[in-house]
């Protein structure tokens, strides 16, 4: 066998002759070879979704296949791509990406004053899981390195200890996939997936206040990792201490270890990040240039490496160094892209679906079941409360309601709040997580 493409290839072709043809245009042909170690082959998928569905249908054919290509076992571990971290909004029309999980290393990651704590710790675990700190909670606001960190402890893993079973996930597709497994009365495996793992890595655990199933089930996960000596590491925006409406069990599970915060880069990290960036990508930046683009953004190292791109596209236009004017252009750019996104009546939606584990077209629809009302009703108040858009604007994005009934809605879920305590800590965390 020549390559890894060459391998899958023929692994596709075995699967093909298990399957439907529209399956496997569906769920196998997508997947990209990334690597392969002794016994690990790394494919990668576009969403988070088909890589849980080829995880759980598909895996053991795969596995299968490499068996009868290969001649030995290997186990396949899936990746998706839009987890990784890396997904960029508005991709550059040059299409160059630092993209791939793969991309985030302890070796690319650069140290500065505000991130030695969290770096430290991460490369500690990744050394030794299980017997630096456990579990261990990295907090910080965005585009500080918090899911580099954690890729980076999942890479060096794989390197040095492919036999351990690592999963990385965002809080919300646990949640989803709950929800889901919930609805399909097929807890079980998702229970066994999880209690099985070595290494769980959970990004952004923020989202998982206010969502009770979601929080009961992840504490009895969380516990039976614990308990068995398996290493989690956590991330969130802020301290387990702010996360709202966080039990206060789940929250003493997640102080129990060790925690460890990110704070914006110096001056002179952010000197350090740009000229690093711009030799990654292969192009000069001037101390210079470099200088004021430091001097000019302060917060977020994903903004940073967003000025660095943008400067290698400006370059392949015209192949001179950049100056200050084209990165005084690439700031205007960042900052224009980057003003905060309207809240749109979807997530909103969205945010209540994920909640209350209804689905967004039940929430538009015009059912009449107990909790679906409820759920619409919430939505309206949601929107209303942080839009500010017309009541016939409410009514219309849920299929013609009229006037009469956003207001009644309106009306019904300020009484409730009123009485509710709990039901306001939930509405809160709507609108929190819609807002971010
Ligand atoms: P967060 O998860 O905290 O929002 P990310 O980990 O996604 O942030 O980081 C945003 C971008 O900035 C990523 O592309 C990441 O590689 C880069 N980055 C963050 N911190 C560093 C660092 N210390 N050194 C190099 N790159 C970094
Ligand atoms: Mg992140």
């Amino acid at each position: 066998m020549e390559s890894l493409e060459q391998c899958f290839e023929a692994v596709s072709e075995f699967c093909k002759t298990k399957m439907s043809e529209t399956s496997h245009n569906l769920f196998i042909k997508p997947l990209k070879p990334v690597s392969m170690t002794d016994d690990v082959i790394v494919l990668s998928v576009s969403s988070d979704w088909l890589k849980n569905t080829v995880q759980e249908r598909y895996s053991s054919l795969l596995e299968e296949g490499f068996l009868k290509v290969l001649g030995f076992p290997v186990k396949v571990n899936l990746v998706s791509r839009e987890s990784s971290g890396s997904e960029e909004k508005s991709p550059l029309s040059g299409g160059i990406t630092f993209s791939g999980e793969g991309a985030y290393t302890f070796d690319n990651f650069i140290v500065g004053p505000g991130n030695r704590f969290a770096h430290a710790a991460a490369l500690a675990v990744a050394k030794n899981p299980s017997g630096a700190y456990n579990p261990l909670f990295i907090y910080g606001g965005s585009g500080l390195g918090k899911t580099h960190l954690l890729f980076a402890i999942k890479n060096e893993l794989s390197k040095t200890r492919p036999e351990l079973a690592v999963l990385y996930i965002q809080s919300e597709t646990f949640t989803n996939e709950l929800i889901s497994a919930i609805g399909q009365g097929n807890t079980e495996s998702f229970h066994k997936r999880y209690r099985t793992l070595d290494v769980l890595l959970v990004d952004d655990v923020q989202f998982i206040g206010g969502k009770e199933s979601t929080q009961e089930e992840f504490f009895h996960t969380f516990n039976s990792l614990a308990t068995a000596g398996k290493q989690i590491v956590l991330t969130s925006d802020r301290p387990p201490k702010e996360i709202k409406s966080l039990t206060d069990r789940l929250q003493t599970r997640f102080e129990s270890g060790l925690i460890a915060d990110i704070t914006p880069p110096e001056y002179e990290t952010r000197v350090s990040i740009l000229k690093q960036k711009a030799e990654d990508l292969g192009y000069p930046l001037s101390d210079e240039v470099a200088q004021f683009i430091a001097d000019n953004l302060k917060d977020n190292i994903r903004q940073l490496e967003g000025i660095v791109k943008k400067l290698y596209a400006y370059r392949l236009m015209d192949n001179s160094p950049p100056t200050i004017a084209d990165a005084q252009a690439a700031i205007k750019d960042i900052m224009h892209e980057e003003r905060p996104v309207p809240i749109t009546i979807d997530k909103v939606i969205g945010e209540v679906s994920r909640t209350f584990g209804i689905s967004e077209s039940d929430i538009k629809s015009q059912k009449r079941d107990a909790d679906i009302v409820q759920a619409r009703q919430i939505a309206m108040y949601v929107i209303r409360e942080i839009t500010g858009i017309t009541l016939e604007e409410i009514g219309d994005s849920f299929g013609g309601k009229d006037h009469a009934t956003v207001t009644h809605s309106l009306k019904k879920v300020r009484q409730q709040l009123k009485t509710d305590q709990h039901m306001r800590e939930m509405v809160d965390d709507i609108i929190q997580n819609s807002k971010n």
